[in-house]
């Protein structure tokens, strides 16, 4: 079910417990500001999603309410596993659901990296 991104944040939600390591992950990469780990129903031959370590609900409240460190930190930590991975040559793709239209489903800000395959175009 869709979320709305106005709600409080909720500390048990299933990315507040990933974090917490309550449960368990396959973690691609971590750093101060972020965790990735790969998707646990995959959309794309890779599908990792990136979080910030912040209690921030959507993209909303984190581009609102997070500092620059922050910001900075998580863009360039979605950046470094994007080019880790080796996805640079031949491309990938980023996605961030917001809110209910989005289809946000967990209540923690996610970034989807996809890649692995010509992703086609959006389809909207
Ligand atoms: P959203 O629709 O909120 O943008 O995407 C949530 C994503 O989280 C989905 O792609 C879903 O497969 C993934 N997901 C949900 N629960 C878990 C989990 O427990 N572990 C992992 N690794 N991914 C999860």
């Amino acid at each position: 079910m869709a979320i709305n991104p106005t709600e409080p944040y909720d500390d048990e939600n299933i990315f507040a417990k990933i974090l917490r390591g309550e449960i368990p992950n396959k973690t691609v990469y971590e750093d101060d500001h972020v965790l990735a780990f790969h998707d646990i129903n995959p959309q794309a031959p890779h599908h990792i999603l990136v979080i910030p370590k912040g209690k921030y609900v959507s993209w909303d409240d984190f581009s609102a309410k997070a500092s620059e460190v922050e910001i900075a930190g998580f863009v360039r930590g979605v950046g470094h596993v994007a080019r880790e991975a080796g996805m640079v040559e031949p491309g990938y793709r980023l996605l961030a659901n917001i809110g209910h239209d989005g289809h946000q489903e967990v209540p923690h800000l996610h970034v989807h990296i996809f890649a692995g395959k010509p992703l086609g175009p959006m389809l909207m």
